[in-house]
């Protein structure tokens, strides 16, 4: 798992950002955002119904 420079919005390896030197050991990463859970939900939902919508078309 890579660590991420919020200074710079890129994904660092190390646990300094080579590019601005900050220091990002011990940072937690956010949990995912409700409206990214909501997205992924809304995107499950419409698939359902999409492959529901193909079975009775096949049918
Ligand atoms: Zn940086």
């Amino acid at each position: 798992m890579s660590l991420w420079c919020e200074n710079c919005d890129r994904a660092v390896e190390s646990e300094t950002c080579d590019v601005c030197g900050l220091e990002i050991a011990g940072v937690v990463r956010q949990p995912i955002p409700f409206r990214w859970r909501f997205f992924i939900f809304a995107s499950v939902v419409y698939l359902a119904w999409r492959v529901y919508q193909l079975i009775t078309w096949l049918t």
